[in-house]
This record gives structure tokens, sequence and C-alpha cells, in this order.
């Protein structure tokens, strides 16, 4: 049987990240990925500042200083200032990210979907590989997680069209908490836009229909929708020599369901923990006081539908505004 000391599952930022950092130290590490292409994901490819630690701006594909935001009493310019907003093709990412770990000397193997996990060994297209430590780095329906037992019980959803109609602003839409939490963007790419929503997982048919309406009013092009759940439950990420990281480890932002810099970062902490038992993880305690932080955000808001409806409307435009970070443009944009 081949043998590895390590194998991560799912070469999605969380895996590959931790590939590259495992390979750099020389260690043995196989990459297996179930898609035949890299970076074929459901996601916007909206990236904030702390994600440049990670991310050459080379293969970001367009930077935004301002944001449009939507509210129920009008709409606003923000100024994002010293925190740019940046879109990234999540195919150029995952392939630029596959190369940096392959030229480390990581083994990457594509169309090779991991269908158990048993003792020390995983199995792929029914062959037996042997580790002696695995990282599930597989998203939020990882096969890794549940090898562990490990339940999923708290995700959010994303839903969203990729559109061929072209936008040129970022905007985001805080205009409406009746019937669901959730919030809406326009993540403008190069070749393409993302229309989106981002909200409660039992109320995804509302959502949609609620996004139709959005595409509608700004005539959107609906080409092609897309919808996936992203786990939140955080359990821990060291399971003996077993490691959860990214979505697989439920570490992503229950408010906003960011998760790409969560997954990195979570990947390179999980292989500096694999190389040194005693590592301490000051990353996932960074990011876990954060999602901690975020989190309880979200159950005020869910209490009562006004408690975001008067924040986003009043407190957050007064306090941008008096910081001189926004003003209104309701009549350019007359939304709602
Ligand atoms: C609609 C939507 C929009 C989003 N927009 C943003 C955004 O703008 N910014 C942001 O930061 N986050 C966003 N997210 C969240 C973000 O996409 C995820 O948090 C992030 O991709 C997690 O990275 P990961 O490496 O943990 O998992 P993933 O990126 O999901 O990668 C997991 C990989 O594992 C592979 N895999 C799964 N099972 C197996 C198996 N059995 N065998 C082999 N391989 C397997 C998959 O094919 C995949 O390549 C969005 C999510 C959604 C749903």
């Amino acid at each position: 049987m081949e043998k590895y000391d390590t194998i991560i599952v799912g070469a999605g930022p969380a895996g590959l990240e931790a590939a590259l950092v495992l390979a750099e130290a020389g260690k043995n590490t196989l990459v297996v990925e179930k898609n035949e292409t890299i970076g074929q994901t459901i996601c916007a490819g909206g990236l904030t500042i702390k994600d440049m630690d990670f991310v050459p701006k080379n293969i970001v594909d367009v930077e935004f200083n301002y944001m449009l935001l939507h509210t129920a009493k009008g709409s606003y310019d923000v100024d994002l200032g010293s925190h740019p907003v940046f879109m990234v093709n999540r195919e150029k990412l995952g392939q630029w990210m596959a190369k940096e770990a392959q030229r480390a000397g990581a083994r990457i193997g594509t169309s090779c979907r991991v269908s158990a996990v048993d003792g020390n060994h995983i199995v792929v297209n029914g062959e037996k590989i042997g580790f002696d430590h695995l990282v599930g780095g597989d998203g939020s329906n990882s096969i890794v997680r549940k090898s562990l037992d490990i339940p999923v019980n708290k995700t959010v959803i994303g839903i969203q069209y990729i559109s061929k109609t072209l936008r040129k602003d970022f905007e985001v839409f805080v205009d409406d908490f009746k019937n669901v939490l959730k919030y809406s963007w326009i993540f403008p790419h190069s070749e393409f836009t993302s229309i989106g929503m981002g909200g409660s997982t039992g109320k995804a048919a509302l959502m949609r229909r609620s996004l139709d309406d959005l595409c509608e009013r700004l005539s959107i092009e609906r080409t092609r929708f897309e919808a996936a759940r992203i786990n939140i439950d955080y359990k821990g990420i060291v399971f003996g020599n077993r490691f959860l990281a990214g979505d697989a480890a439920g570490i992503a932002s229950g408010l906003t369901g960011e998760g790409i810099y969560q997954a990195i970062l979570s990947g390179e902490e999980v292989a500096k923990g694999i190389m040194n038992k005693e590592y301490a993880y000051p990353g996932i305690k960074h990011l876990l006081k954060l999602k901690t932080r975020q989190e309880r955000l979200l159950n005020i808001f869910g209490m009562n539908q006004y408690i975001p409806h008067i924040l986003f409307n009043n407190a957050v435009p007064f306090l941008l505004k008096k910081r001189g970070l926004c003003r209104m443009i309701n009549d350019k944009f007359n939304l709602v």
C-alpha cells in the first residue's frame, strides 16, 4: 500500500495551504481532489485586505476602494479607505495555490474522490492509500469530519447567480429583514458578475425568490444558479492524527459566510500543528474570537427584525457619515 506522511482531502484553499506549508518543510504530502479541475467551487470570490497576506495582487481580478450600501432608507457610497475589497476568480486562485504547493513538492491527484476513511488509510477510486496524518480540507460536506463522527448542526446558505451581465460597482444590500435574516451582494468580476445572497439555511426558497426579484429590478441576467451550505459548526481541528481545516472544521463566519481567509489560515495552522505537537494555534484562537463576536451579533439580529433594520438604516450610516466615509446617493440608485 502506498503511504504518505500526510494526506489532505480536498484541494480548496484550506487543503492547498496546508499542503504548501507541509511540503515546504519537506514532508511527504499528497492532496486528493474529487474534481477534475481545481477551484471549481461555489463562491462569489470576494476577498478582504487580510486575504492579501496569502494571495498575490497579480491574481486579483478587480479591486474596489468603495462600496454601494443599499438600505431601506437610501443608498450610500461608502469609502472603504484602507480596507479595499478584491474579487478573485476561484479557479484562478485554486490553480495558483496548487502550483505553489506542487512547486514545494506536494503531490496533487485530481479526479480522486475519497469514498472511505478507515484506520490509517483512505480509499480513493477503490485503492487504499496509507497516512500518518490526515487533513480534512474537504469543505462543508466533509467525509473526514464524518469519519470522526462529528455532525454538522449549524449551517448558513449562500445562493448566487453567475451572470453574464457585467456590473461596475461592488454593492451590498441590507434593505429587507422581514421574512428572513439575509443580505445580498453584487460582486463584479471582469468576465461575469456574482449576484447573491447569504442567510438562514431553512429559508433558501424565500431567499431565491427575493434574489430573483433583485435580478429583475436591476435587469441582471440569471445565467447560472448555484447554492451551497456553509458549515459554521466549529468543534475543533485536532482529533488524534486526523485534522480538520476550513469549511470542514466549520470555521467560516456565520454572519457573512466569508470563509476563504479562514480556510487558508486554518490550513496553515493545521500544517504547523502536524509538524509541532506543542503548537498553540494562535491563528485559530484569533479566528474563533472573531467568529464568536460575529455569531453573537447574528443571534441578536435574529431576535427581532427591527434590530438589524434600525442598525443598518440609522446607526451604520450615521457612524459612517460622522467619520466622513459615506454620502447618500439615493437619487442615483433608487432601488427601494
Ligand atoms: C454562494 C457562496 C458565496 C461565497 N462567497 C464567498 C466570498 O465571496 N468570500 C469568501 O471568503 N467566502 C465565500 N464563500 C465561502 C467560501 O467559498 C468557503 O468558505 C471556502 O471555499 C472554504 O474553503 P475550503 O478549502 O475549506 O473548502 P472548499 O473550497 O469547499 O474546498 C473543498 C474541496 O474538497 C473537495 N472534496 C470534497 N469532498 C471530497 C472527497 N470526498 N474527496 C476528494 N475531494 C473532496 C471539493 O471538490 C473541493 O475542491 C461563499 C460560499 C458560498 C456558498
